[in-house]
């Protein structure tokens, strides 16, 4: 018996666009992600890219017109509905460029809604290049198979996100200097959550009251270990997406 042929490819390209997807759309492709497509990849015409938009699901789109520098994707079907995204935000102080960028990648892959940078008096960072970060995460999300990228804030200060927080999500914040278990603290209190994790320095003092005092912030524990900020991120997305998230 013939087996029957895997649809679509597994080894086709994965993109993300600008574009509005649909049936029959013509998304054309220049800059660095034509050169990825036709000298990387040497994609040939008909061959199959698979594309996403960030709303729309994940289309399967045929190469044609390939010149040296551009081609046209022309998308002939979707191959998956939209995802549902769990209602996680990681609020996290910036720290050092390529740590903040595992940050953002490792966020993405873990199946975060939001990644929030938030301000603190420590932080040895006070600017980030959200232009990078943002492609770090949509990088992150052509490799791991996400159709739609996690929102990226703006950097906001802490006393801005405490003032402006939503009533109706929990704020577990990371305290290294101790709070609830973990795992416990997590399956009590299911729904829309964030976790907010602190820079290489830590909060200070003033910052961590000021968290502690704010009514939807539950501190918890990492453990008995300082962690550095990344694997504090990393280690929370992970608890919160096991206990609360999609991977049940
Ligand atoms: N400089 C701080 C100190 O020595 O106590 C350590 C800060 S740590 C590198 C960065 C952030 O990761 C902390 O602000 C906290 O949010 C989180 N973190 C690290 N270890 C943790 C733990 N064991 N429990 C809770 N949060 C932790």
């Amino acid at each position: 018996m013939t087996a029957t042929p895997a649809w679509p490819p597994q080894s086709a390209p994965r993109l993300h666009v600008g574009t509005l997807l649909g049936t029959g759309v013509s998304v054309p492709i220049d800059g660095n992600p034509a050169h990825y497509l036709i000298s990387v990849m040497r994609v040939k015409p008909d061959d199959i890219v698979l594309l996403f938009d960030g709303r729309s699901g994940e289309w399967a789109a045929k190469a044609r017109d390939i010149r040296k520098r551009d081609l046209i994707l022309e998308v002939i079907s979707q191959t998956r509905p939209p995802e549902h995204v769990p209602d996680f935000w990681l609020c996290c102080a910036p720290i050092k460029k390529g740590r903040i960028d595992l940050i953002a990648e490792k966020a993405c892959e873990l199946g975060v809604a939001k990644l929030q940078p938030v301000l603190t008096r420590r932080a040895v960072v006070d600017r980030l290049n959200l232009d990078r970060l943002h492609a770090h995460l949509v990088e992150a999300a052509e490799q791991c198979g996400r159709t739609a990228l996690p929102d990226l804030g703006d950097m906001v200060k802490l006393d801005a996100l405490l003032r402006d927080w939503p009533g109706d999500r929990w704020l577990f914040f990371a305290d290294e200097t101790g709070g609830d278990p973990l795992a416990d603290t997590l399956r009590a209190r299911p729904g829309p959550a964030a976790f907010l994790i602190g820079p290489e320095g830590g909060f200070d003092p003033v910052e961590r009251e000021a968290i502690r005092a704010h009514p939807r912030s539950v501190p918890v524990s990492l453990g008995p270990r300082i962690l550095r900020a990344e694997t504090a991120a990393i280690a929370a997305t992970t608890a919160w997406m096991t206990i609360n998230g999609d991977w049940r």
